[in-house]
């Protein structure tokens, strides 16, 4: 399990994957890249391919539910997260 702590003291805990505030930022190159490869990857038994378009340049990224912060994995060090606040 691994978990996140927002500036705001809120934990972001991580036990399945799927939690409501766990994103992932996919550059629209890539998405496009999947698509024109879908006929491919849908072939495959195993999704190697797709993971490995997918993961290709994706920034793991949690939104906090208690103050709605963004918090994004650097691209300097992806162990380490930089956070961003709704300007008014
Ligand atoms: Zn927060």
């Amino acid at each position: 399990m691994s978990k996140l702590v927002c500036r705001c003291g809120y934990i972001m805990a991580v036990h399945t994957m799927e939690e409501d505030f766990l994103y992932d930022l996919i550059p629209q190159k890539n998405m496009m890249e999947i698509v024109g490869a879908w006929e491919r990857i849908r072939d495959n038994e195993y999704p190697d391919d797709l993971t490995e378009l997918y993961d290709k340049d994706a920034h793991e990224i949690y939104i906090c539910p208690s103050c709605g912060r963004i918090l994004v994995a650097s691209n300097k060090n992806p162990n380490t997260f930089d956070s961003y606040i709704k300007e008014d």
